[in-house]
């Protein structure tokens, strides 16, 4: 019933695309207190039965996908978002089709692997890439705490670099050429963790370079 509301309505694409958002949203929604399907257990669980929880609902997952088919796509948008599983970023641009070229990493750092990947997706007809940071990022509060750094060198070292990194990859030619020309925008972007509300940073400004953005407490 709703996919042929739906393939009627291919007169209306904006509420077709606004309507999709909603539907993963609603989901996420329906989904967010089972707590016995969410892999997040407060119960003792062993690695096994998380395993076999996520094999379980894979085969589930997939086979819906196998019904419904999906698209082609050819992602214009490439984005560097840390790990944090809070994080969606999905939810992050509305758009339900994974229509964008995503890498992750603690503390959205880059190493030249990363620098590779973005790259190539922008070789591959991207347009807007997005550099992200987010508030309350466990990887910064890593980089910050003497403790955590003697524990985690490699990690504290690469957000230490994380501007140094940005900007070897903006000086690449296939890059920079883009940028001039004005087929490629770069945004570098706080997200909001709790909203996934995200605004522009000042390139070189405030909270741009430094790992200090923290607005409030929660889990890493
Ligand atoms: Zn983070």
């Amino acid at each position: 019933m709703v996919t042929v509301f739906l393939g009627g309505a291919s007169y209306l694409p904006r509420a077709q695309f606004v309507a999709g958002g909603a539907l993963v949203s609603a989901g996420s929604r329906l989904q967010d207190h089972l707590g016995a399907f969410d892999l997040v257990h407060e119960d003792d669980i062993t690695a096994e039965q998380v395993w076999q929880e996520l094999e379980a609902q894979n085969a589930l997952a997939s086979s819906v996908r196998e019904r419904l088919g999906r698209h082609e796509h050819h992602p214009v948008v490439a984005m560097l978002v840390c790990m944090d599983a809070r994080l969606d970023t999905n939810e992050l641009s509305g758009d339900t089709r994974r229509n964008t070229y995503v890498i992750r990493t603690a503390g959205s750092v880059m190493s030249p692997e990363e620098e590779d990947m973005l790259e190539l997706a922008v070789e591959h007809g991207v347009k807007v890439l997005v550099v992200s940071r987010h508030t309350d990022c466990a990887a910064e509060k890593v980089a910050r705490d003497p403790a955590e750094r003697a524990k985690y060198p490699a990690l504290s070292a690469a957000i230490d670099e994380r501007e140094v990194r940005l900007a070897e990859f903006l000086a690449r030619p296939a890059i920079a050429s883009r940028v001039a020309s004005g087929e490629l925008i770069v945004k570098r972007l706080l997200i909001e963790t709790g909203t996934e509300h995200f605004t522009e940073l000042a390139e070189g400004g405030p909270g741009a370079a430094a790992p200090n953005v923290e607005r409030k407490a929660g889990p890493p």
